[in-house]
């Protein structure tokens, strides 16, 4: 049987969620996203109202230098279980491990 790590795990666990649970679980992450508060975030980011980029995708045109990612820091990187950081760049932790 295939070991899963945390963040597999937790792509588990979303999978079997209601769609209402899901956005609940999508609304609560997106007020612990810490993006507003590094220094690669924007005035762009910020009026298109991005944050969550590690699940919900890389930032659209805002976001194009890398100024320092503050990711590993944040609370969701611990409680998912990510081990990647740049999404706003580099797309999300499923991009980034190349399993989507
Ligand atoms: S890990 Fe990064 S992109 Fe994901 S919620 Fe936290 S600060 Fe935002
Ligand atoms: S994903 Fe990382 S680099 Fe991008 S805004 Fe969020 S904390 Fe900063």
């Amino acid at each position: 049987m295939k070991i899963l790590d945390k963040f597999e795990e937790t792509m588990q666990r979303i999978s079997k969620m209601t769609e209402k649970e899901r956005m609940k679980t999508t609304e609560d992450n997106k007020a612990l996203c810490i993006c507003p508060d590094c220094p690669t975030y924007n005035e762009c980011a910020k009026k298109n109202g991005e944050v969550y980029y590690c699940v919900l995708g890389r930032s659209s045109i805002c976001i194009t230098e890398e100024v320092g990612c503050i990711c590993p820091a944040c609370p969701i990187t611990e409680n998912m279980g990510l081990a990647n950081m740049y999404f706003c760049i580099n797309g999300t932790e499923r991009e980034q491990r190349g399993t989507k």
